[in-house]
């Protein structure tokens, strides 16, 4: 059975094998992607790469090269499976894997993880485009609906909308109808995607929580629109935006749960000054953007409010 020791000082082992930290946030050292040249044939010009400090466990979001600690040294330093789990007990890290294996997890789910079946596009081949009915009651167009790449379920009359990673490789998708909301897998960390974040092209990014509402946007002229899947903003989404937007326009859906969120993201983030903006309900009582006329989305959209003028309802 191969053994997945931890290294004691997980930023002094990254050291080691020469990986620069540039970031470490709570528990995730960022960094390039040790592995992005020989996986991509580019650079890592962002550092896409973390790794956690407590698990060791490793992620870049860009190539996706992810796998436990010993993973690392082994591609790294290009020796054996066996040679990185003695150069990592050099650094003291037995009692904390017993530790970490004790608890349960990470690691366990990782192994775990590489035997579930991936999903592949094939998995959607089931699907079409959305018929005229269902794109008319929510006033999208199809070539918005082409954009994000939105799908229907015609024998149960249901929205599928595709759970896209940043370099566009499908994870999963949620079913949607008045009735039935369901995700696909339903164990998929929506927190750790944005709808409509590969189609995002820099500049301006509308937040928005439901991933239909992006079509909305779009279809009223308003690009670059993504969706956190809900009102529960994650501090992943938001750094992966302030990274790559010029300004984030923070349109929560306009209710006490919105209003609630947006008043936590406005403190947390006053910060980053001009590149945080609050959509504009003005006088309406809309309860989100996609309920709204196309007058009134580029209402929201171009008289956005400064966290210092936003003020919501309490
Ligand atoms: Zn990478």
């Amino acid at each position: 059975m191969r053994e997945y020791p931890i290294p004691a000082d997980i930023p002094a082992a990254l050291a080691d094998l020469g990986i620069q930290t540039l970031r470490l946030v709570g528990e995730e050292a960022t960094g390039k992607c040790p592995m992005h040249v020989e996986r991509t044939g580019k650079e890592d010009r962002h550092p896409s790469w973390s790794c956690n400090t407590e698990t060791g466990v490793f992620n870049c979001f860009s190539c996706r090269y992810t796998g436990p600690f010993v993973q690392l040294v082994v591609d790294v330093l290009g020796g054996s499976w066996d040679d990185a789990v003695i150069w990592v007990r050099q650094r003291g890290g037995i009692e904390r894997v017993n530790q970490i294996l004790g608890r349960g997890k990470y690691l366990k789910e990782l192994v775990e993880e590489a035997s579930v079946p991936l999903i592949t596009e094939a998995d959607l081949a089931l699907y079409t485009t959305p018929p005229r009915h269902a794109r008319i009651e929510r006033g999208l167009t199809e070539e918005a609906c082409a954009h994000y790449g939105v799908l229907w379920d015609s024998t149960r009359d249901m929205w599928i909308t595709p759970i896209r990673d940043r370099s566009g490789k499908l994870l999963g998708w949620q079913e949607k109808n008045k009735r039935h909301f369901r995700n696909c897998p339903d164990s998929i960390e929506k927190s750790k995607y944005l709808f409509g974040f590969h189609k995002f092209r820099g500049g301006v990014a509308v937040l928005v929580e439901s991933p239909l509402d992006c079509l909305r946007l779009l279809s009223v002229g308003v690009e670059n629109a993504v969706s956190s899947y809900g009102v529960a903003v994650s501090d992943w989404q938001m750094q992966l935006l302030f990274e790559y937007a010029d300004l984030v326009v923070l349109a929560l859906d306009n209710d006490s749960a919105g209003w609630k969120s947006a008043q936590q993201l406005k403190l947390r983030y006053r910060g980053m000054g001009r590149r945080l903006a609050f959509y504009n309900y003005g006088q309406s009582t809309a309860k989100d953007p996609g309920a709204q006329s196309g007058k009134e989305i580029r209402f929201g959209v171009d008289h956005r409010l400064s966290p210092l003028r936003v003020r919501f309802p309490s």
